[in-house]
């Protein structure tokens, strides 16, 4: 058999139209198997007869193609016939995530390997013979939406050219992205402007499928927003550059549209233009696109603003793992921020099994790490950047997170050069080894102490160095495991503690304020640098990341809960602070102000957006104001899922499910619930590798009653508040106090 294939493209740049790639073939014996596997830098869809092959939408995904690029493997045994026709179609995709048209053109290859039951086989593959052909698709950017044109006239190009990429060809090695559900619209509204809107009630990622019949030639054009503003108006401009505008354009007959190499996070659409008298909303649905990842992890409680927080967390998670872990699905970004996707982790781990979508991910990370440790802030990255603390940190948070989860060594060991390399950039960053001064940072990204300051009001310095300690402690955490000789990182981190303590504290509480660092190490670009060093995400850090004694924890726990006191029982913290807080609380005696914080209604709180329609997480506290104005114009997600780390606490403290890292994947846990009359009851179960865990407790009167279930195997280690302990294993069990 020939084994020949070939990556190929248009000899013209049809952008930014979608291209077809097509080859016919006759096949005269019976075929025992045939698989084909495709990849493309862009996005393609494949098709054989005419018909569309396997599940997956949006292949291959996002990788660093500066590195590789993935294909995927589908079995089209059934799908031969006699004569057969090879499509693939290919639009820009990832590959021209440019608002201003950077001009892509796609190239894909394929290659399709039949066995016949005659034991010979054959190999149709992409080369120069392959003919090119116009779409139907007529323009597609992954910001800017899709035009897709039933009366077009595919016209032939010519044969196709070859083509070299730099990536170099794997196979899939993450989650296929797919069409997991559809959602019927709940409502037709005609806005106080007159404009048609439709209502899908939830704010989601992927796109609207709409089944048609009209005058040829009609057009439907649609556009997407993710909220209505104070007046009912449809309001896109938080989406920044990315039109996300789909157009189609009727054939006469019976259509249905969806686009095919994009997708929009949106809630609502705005049927701008719409070809018929009457809008029948049967006809559309929101198809919701993202990573097919095994659900694990559930919760319920007796507060319904809490469950719908819940609910919140998790469709921030369905609308952000979609290849790969983003900010944000809808705006003019959809990155693989990584600060975004290490404060979200450990969440995201107990809702699903994500041990194979984030193993993908941190290889394009490992890719990218540059030759001195540094670890981008996004991956894949589209631009060179600075590190930042909390952000490039996620090269040795999440493997640990991962490993906790699933209690796979591979991850730790594929990770752990890796994490020296950043440890020991860090340490050797500036003139102060144990300590990070001095860099461009986002901070405290979004706290509310930070004034018009974006990056918060702790001290950068203070947040870098305690990242710094973070990061060195699970690099040994890491080490261990795998068996390395650790005790380099180990007088590091005790040097790390000691200096931090000299330098940032005094008297056991953080200097009020700190030294400003000025500018980056070495050059004279300033960079932004909060100087105070009593705050709440600073307190919390010191509590959390182990840089403090154990006699200097209660003045620490007391100073934090003071400062939450003056402001009003709420919190000020931003994306590093807040994922945080709640657990230096509970661990330090405050587990009723960990809960008035969580149950707080009044801006900033988790539930504030709930009571004012939330149906994903918001990227600021506040993205919609008390008056129904916006945050802003041009920061302003209503799809982020970083503040959702919360329900790590409300898994791990509240119910009380942890797991340890002596032995993972939830083989020996802490089970500590903390019930509350704030919730009445609460109930969570996971899923996990050790199998079915169910926390639940619930109020009569005064009166708690708990309900475990251990499966055989885990020893599950309980305290109930009473300071009771037992160990449990293998059975159903019942308590009261
Ligand atoms: C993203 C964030 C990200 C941040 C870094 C933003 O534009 O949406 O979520 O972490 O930049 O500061």
């Amino acid at each position: 058999m020939k084994k020949t294939r070939k990556w190929i493209t248009s000899p013209v740049n049809l952008y930014p139209a979608a291209v077809t790639f097509q080859t016919c073939f006759e096949l005269d014996k019976s075929v025992k198997k045939a698989t084909l596997k495709a990849s493309a830098i862009g996005v393609y869809a494949a098709y054989i007869n005419e018909v569309r092959v396997g599940k997956n939408v949006l292949a291959p995904g996002w990788t660093t193609y500066n590195h590789r690029v993935l294909y995927q493997t589908y079995d089209v045994t059934s799908m031969l016939a006699k004569t057969n026709k090879l499509e693939i179609g290919a639009g820009q995709g990832w590959a021209g995530r440019h608002y201003d048209g950077k001009q892509v053109n796609p190239i894909v290859t394929a290659w399709l390997d039949i066995t016949f039951t005659d034991g010979t086989s054959e190999r149709i593959a992409t080369d120069t013979n392959w003919e090119v052909y116009t779409s139907k698709v007529t323009r597609t950017a992954l910001y800017h939406g899709e035009t897709i044109d039933h009366t077009a006239k595919i016209k032939l190009i010519g044969n196709a050219v070859a083509a070299k990429p730099t990536a170099k060809l794997e196979a899939q090695d993450g989650e296929d992205i797919v069409e997991v559900e559809r959602i019927a619209p709940i409502e037709l509204i005609r806005t106080p402007k007159g404009e048609v809107v439709i209502d899908f009630g939830q704010n989601m990622t992927g796109y609207v499928e709409v089944k048609i019949k009209g005058k040829r030639g009609g057009k439907i054009v649609m556009h997407h927003a993710e909220v209505l503003d104070r007046d009912g108006n449809f309001y896109t401009d938080n989406y920044r550059r990315a039109k996300n505008e789909n157009v189609y354009v009727l054939s006469g007959k019976d259509d249905v549209f969806k686009p095919i190499y994009t997708f929009q996070g949106f809630r609502y659409i705005r049927l701008t233009e719409f070809p018929l008298e009457k809008v029948d909303l049967n006809a559309f649905r929101a198809v919701v696109v993202h990573s097919n990842l095994r659900r694990t992890g559930y919760f319920t409680s007796g507060n319904e603003k809490i469950n719908q927080l819940y609910h919140n967390v998790v469709w921030g998670q369905k609308s952000n793992y979609l290849d790969l872990p983003t900010d944000c699905p809808q705006r003019d970004e959809r990155l693989g921020w990584t600060g975004d996707a290490q404060v979200f982790c450990r969440t995201g781990a107990i809702n699903y099994d994500v041990e194979k979508f984030f193993k993908k991910w941190l290889r394009d990370m490992r890719l990218e790490q540059r030759e001195d440790g540094v670890v981008n802030i996004i991956v894949p990255s589209m631009w060179k950047s600075h590190p930042s603390a909390a952000w490039s940190d996620a090269v040795c948070i999440i493997p640990w997170e991962l490993y906790l989860a699933y209690g796979n060594k591979d991850i730790l060991k594929d990770n752990f050069s890796s994490m020296k390399k950043w440890v020991d950039y860090v340490r050797g960053y500036g003139p102060e080894e144990y300590l990070w001064l001095g860099e461009i940072h986002f901070g405290d990204w979004l706290a509310m102490d930070g004034g018009e300051i974006m990056q918060g009001g702790t001290s950068h310095d203070l947040i870098a160095s305690a990242y710094f300690a973070k990061s060195t402690e699970n690099l040994i955490l890491a080490g261990e495991v795998l068996g390395e000789d650790m005790s380099e990182y180990k007088k590091l981190y005790k040097n790390i503690q000691k200096k931090f303590r000299s330098y940032f504290m005094e008297n056991g509480l953080p200097k009020d304020t700190l030294p400003k660092t000025g500018h980056l190490y070495n050059t004279s670009e300033p960079c932004m640098d909060a100087r105070k060093g009593v705050t709440q995400t600073a307190l919390t850090l010191i509590l959390r990341f182990g840089l403090c004694t154990d006699k200097e924890k209660p003045a620490l726990a007391a100073k934090l809960a003071e400062l939450i006191h003056e402001n009003g029982d709420r919190m000020s913290t931003g994306f590093v602070g807040t994922p945080h807080l709640l657990h230096a609380l509970s661990e330090n005696g405050y587990t009723d102000l960990a809960y008035t914080l969580l149950t707080q209604e009044k801006n900033p709180s988790w539930l504030f957006s709930v009571n004012h329609g939330a149906t994903t997480m918001w990227e600021h506290w506040d993205s919609l104001k008390e008056d129904g104005s916006f945050w802003s114009d041009s920061m302003n997600s209503f799809n982020h899922y970083a503040y959702g780390a919360v329900y790590d606490w409300m898994f791990g403290v509240a119910v009380g499910i942890k797991p340890t890292g002596k032995s993972p994947a939830y083989k020996e846990i802490t089970l500590e619930p903390h019930p509350s009359k704030l919730l009445g009851s609460a109930e969570a179960t996971i899923d996990s590798r050790n199998g079915f865990i169910r926390s639940y407790w619930y109020y009569k009167g005064d009166t708690v009653y708990y309900e475990f279930t251990i499966p055989e195997g885990v020893s599950a280690h309980l305290t109930l508040p009473s300071g009771y302990t037992e160990t449990l294993s293998g059975g159903t069990y019942h308590f009261a106090e």
